[in-house]
């Protein structure tokens, strides 16, 4: 189908996006990568009468180190951030889940910020900023506010970004030495996950010292799984530790029923993935 018509903006500073968007209110969508947002306009699930194109703006783009933190601008492409050594090195769940995200033609469009933004439950990247406590940094008239990830992803495709603010960064906190690793079911290569789980462990002379677990698609957000991450403090990071802390990972969620699989073979599959997930990051 073909999208309703609508105006194309493409401000060069974040200041000009934002009074576009106080301008046009309600009627405006921002895009960064177009990547869902253009089939959404296609399938007319949306008809705004002006979309605000971010992609002239640098400001938006690019990795840097800041201290305890890598921050990732909102339109660095996913080709970026996979590719990345600060993130490799301080970030390396993101660098994990980057390798299973769609294709390459879509990785080198979409963006880190657009996909958050988008807050898609299967989309691959909530879980993980989710396990590494990221912060997101937000724009709006009245300046920049910070909004922690356990705050940021409210509901289904529903985030704590307001309709007249853009999110410009997403702070990493470094996870130097932890051991990662990104777990994803999928039925045929480049799909959104049925489930997947993202692990970051830290491990001190054998045995589990932290553990953050992220869930993907066992929700309608993205899901810490904290029961696993308490049950996993202290024990020896083996096959025989990880077991019955890894059978905790459906307590507390609520995933869906489609064609890919109803959610008790979910809760089934979280288990799995997540005893994967943590021995695959504790190098067991
Ligand atoms: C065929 C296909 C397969 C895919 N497979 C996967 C997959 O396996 N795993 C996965 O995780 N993703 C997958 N994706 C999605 C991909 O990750 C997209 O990059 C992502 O969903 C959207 O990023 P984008 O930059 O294109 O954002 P857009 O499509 O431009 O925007 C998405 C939404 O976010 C809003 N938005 C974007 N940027 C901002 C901002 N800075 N501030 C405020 N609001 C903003 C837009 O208004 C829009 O509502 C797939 C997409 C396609 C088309």
């Amino acid at each position: 189908m073909i999208p309703v018509q609508f105006d194309y903006l493409a401000p060069a500073t974040v200041e000009e996006a934002l009074s576009a968007l106080a301008q046009h209110g309600d009627d405006a969508k921002i895009m960064a990568g177009g990547q869902s947002l253009l089939p959404v306009l296609r399938m007319r699930l949306n008809a705004p009468e002006m979309v605000i194109d971010l992609g002239k703006i640098e400001s938006l783009r690019g990795i840097r180190d800041d201290g305890d933190a890598i921050v990732i601008g909102a339109m660095t492409p996913h080709v970026e951030v996979g590719s990345n050594d600060l993130v490799a090195e301080h970030a390396g769940l993101i660098a994990k889940a980057m390798e299973h995200l769609a294709d390459a033609q879509i990785r080198h469009r979409g963006t880190f910020g657009g996909a958050l933004a988008h807050a898609d439950p299967a989309g691959d990247l909530g879980a993980p900023t989710l396990a590494l406590g990221a912060q997101f940094v937000i724009a709006g008239s009245g300046g920049s506010r910070t909004v922690e990830a356990d705050d940021f992803f409210v509901d289904l495709f529903e985030t704590a970004i307001g309709e007249d603010e853009i999110l410009t960064e997403v702070r990493i906190p470094k996870h130097t030495g932890w051991g990662s690793h990104y777990e994803k079911f999928v039925r045929v290569a480049h799909q959104w996950p049925i489930v997947a789980v993202a692990a970051a462990v830290r491990v001190d002379g054998g045995t589990i010292a932290e553990a953050r677990v992220g869930l993907t698609n066992m929700g309608s957000t993205p899901l810490r799984a904290r029961s696993v991450e308490e049950a996993l403090a202290g024990q020896p990071a083996t096959a025989d530790g990880v077991r019955a802390a890894a059978e905790k990972a459906a307590d507390g969620t609520n995933p869906p029923s489609d064609l890919n699989g109803d959610a008790d073979y979910r809760r089934h599959l979280a288990g799995v993935l997540t005893r994967r997930a943590v021995l695959a990051a504790a190098g067991a």
